[in-house]
C-alpha cells in the first residue's frame, strides 16, 4: 500500500494513479529491503553492487517512459518520483538508473530510428545491457556545445571514431556507450551507439572520488573506433539533439536532487526525535526545529518546482530553460538542505553509519553534473534576456 513520504508535506503524490502509486510503493520496498543495507559499506569502499542490477531493473525503472517498453501507461510526474525515491536512499544508484535510462535509453529514443529503439530499448530497460552516455571529455565539460575535440569520419558503411571522453558512467562495467563526437566534414555533433568491446574503445575506472563513490565513471580512449553506419543514431545530427536528451535528464536530475535532500532530512529528523541533550531531545530545542523546517520549506518548494517540469514534459510545453532552471534550483536547495540536516546529527553527521554524511558527500556531484548551476543558470539567462552569454 502506498504511503506518501511524511516530506512530501504539501501532498504532490496525489497527482499519481492508483497503478503508479502501486508501483512506487512495491520500489520503495525493494529498495528498503534490497538496497539500503548494502549502500554503506559499497560507499566506503568504492565499488558498486552488480547483483542487485537484476532485481533493480525488475522494479521496471529502466526505459519505462517510452512505448515500446513502458510496463503501464505512466506520466513524466511518476517517472520523477521513481527518480526520487531511488535518490533518497542513495544517490549513486539513482545516477546509475540516470544513466541507463535517462541518458543511455533516452539517447537512443529520442535520436533513433525504430530499428535502433527496437533493437537496443527493451535490453536496456531489462538489464540485460547496461548503456552509458559519452559527451564530456578531457578538455570539454561545459563547453561541450562548441568545445568536442572527438572526432567522426564516414569511411563507406562505416564511421571511425577518435578521441577521449571523461566521467561516463557506468562505462566501466558497461555494454554499449553513446558517443557524442564532431563529423569531420560537416563540423556537427553526431550520436554514435558504441559497443564496450569495440577494438580501440578503452574505458577505465576514475579513482579517489570523495562523491558518489558507489557509482563507477569512466575515461575513456577511442583509438580507430569503427562501427557500422547502422549505429549512427539516425537523428542526432547537431548539439541540438543532444540538448533534446539534456532537456529530459536534467529534469530528472532536478527530482534526483529532491529524493537526496528528503534523504538527507528523514536522518535528521530521526536522529533529532532520539538524541537528547541539555535532558531533552534535540527536536525539543527551537534552532533545531529551524533547521529542520528550512530544510522541509527547500523540499517543498524544489518538489512543486519538478512536479510541474514534469507536467511540462507531458504537455510538450517544456522548454530547455525550464528543465534548467529546475535543476539549477533545485541542486542548490539540496546543497543547502544536506548541509543543515548534517549539522542536526553533530558530529555524527560526518560519519557513514547516519546516513546524512553519505548524502553530504554525494550532492557535491549532482550538483556538477548534468550542466553547473554557472551552465543552467546561463541557459536561463538566455532564455530570459535574449543574449548568450556563454558563446
Ligand atoms: P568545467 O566545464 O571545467 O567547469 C568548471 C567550473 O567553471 C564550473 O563551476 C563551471 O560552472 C564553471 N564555468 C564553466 N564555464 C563557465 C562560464 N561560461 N561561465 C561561468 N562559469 C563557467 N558526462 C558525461 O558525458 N556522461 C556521464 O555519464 C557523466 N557522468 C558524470 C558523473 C559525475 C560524478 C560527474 C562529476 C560528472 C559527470 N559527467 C558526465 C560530466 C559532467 O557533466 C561535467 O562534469 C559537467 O558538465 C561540468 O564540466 P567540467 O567538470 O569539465 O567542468
Amino acid at each position: 500500500v502506498f504511503e506518501p513520504l511524511v516530506s512530501d508535506f504539501f501532498g504532490f503524490a496525489a497527482e499519481l494513479t492508483d497503478l503508479e502509486k502501486e508501483a512506487l510503493a512495491k520500489l520503495r520496498a525493494y529498495l528498503e529491503a534490497e538496497v539500503k543495507p548494502l549502500v554503506t559499506e559499497h560507499w566506503e569502499k568504492a565499488t558498486f553492487p552488480h547483483e542487485i542490477i537484476p532485481g533493480l531493473h525488475a522494479q521496471g525503472i529502466a526505459a519505462f517512459g517510452w512505448d515500446e517498453t513502458k510496463p503501464f501507461p505512466n506520466s513524466a510526474v511518476f517517472r520523477g518520483f521513481v527518480a526520487l525515491e531511488l535518490a533518497r536512499v542513495d544517490a549513486s544508484i539513482a545516477t546509475y538508473v540516470g544513466v541507463q535510462n535517462g541518458l543511455a535509453a533516452g539517447a537512443i529514443s529520442l535520436c533513433g530510428d525504430a530499428d535502433q529503439r527496437a533493437e537496443w530499448l527493451p535490453k536496456l530497460a531489462s538489464g540485460e545491457v547496461i548503456g552509458s552516455f559519452g559527451l564530456t571529455e578531457p578538455l570539454s565539460g561545459s563547453d561541450s556545445a562548441q568545445g568536442l575535440r572527438t572526432t567522426a569520419r564516414r569511411d563507406g558503411d562505416h564511421w571511425v571514431l577518435n578521441g577521449s571522453k571523461r566521467w561516463i558512467g557506468n562505462a566501466t562495467f558497461g555494454d554499449v556507450t553513446v558517443i557524442w563526437a564532431k563529423d569531420v566534414a560537416d563540423d556537427q555533433v553526431k550520436g554514435f551507439i558504441v559497443p564496450n568491446d569495440t577494438p580501440g574503445f578503452v574505458a577505465t575506472k576514475i579513482e579517489n572520488k570523495v562523491s558518489l563513490r558507489i557509482v563507477q565513471n569512466a575515461d575513456i580512449a577511442l583509438t580507430d573506433v569503427v562501427v557500422p553506419h547502422a549505429n549512427k543514431l539516425v537523428n542526432a545530427n547537431s548539439f541540438r539533439d543532444t540538448a533534446r536528451v539534456l532537456r529530459h535528464t536534467r529534469a530528472e536530475v532536478a527530482w534526483e536532487a529532491v529524493g537526496i535532500a528528503i534523504g538527507a532530512y528523514e536522518a535528521a529528523l530521526a536522529y533529532a526525535k532520539e538524541r537528547v541533550q541539555f535532558g531533552k531531545p534535540l527536536a525539543k530545542h527551537q534552532l533545531i526545529q529551524d533547521l529542520l523546517v528550512k530544510s522541509l520549506g527547500n523540499i517543498t518548494a524544489s518538489l512543486a518546482l519538478v512536479v510541474q517540469v514534469s507536467k511540462m514534459l507531458d504537455t510538450e510545453t517544456q522548454r530547455d530553460e525550464h528543465s534548467a532552471l529546475a535543476k539549477a534550483f533545485a541542486t542548490s536547495k539540496m546543497r543547502e538542505t544536506v548541509a543543515w540536516c548534517r549539522e542536526v546529527l553533530g558530529g555524527n553527521g560526518i560519519v557513514l553509519d547516519h546516513d546524512a554524511a553519505r548524502f553530504f558527500a554525494d550532492s557535491e556531484a549532482i550538483y556538477s553534473y548534468e550542466g553547473t548551476r554557472e551552465m543552467n543558470t546561463l541557459i536561463v539567462g538566455r532564455a530570459i534576456t535574449g543574449q548568450a552569454a556563454f558563446v
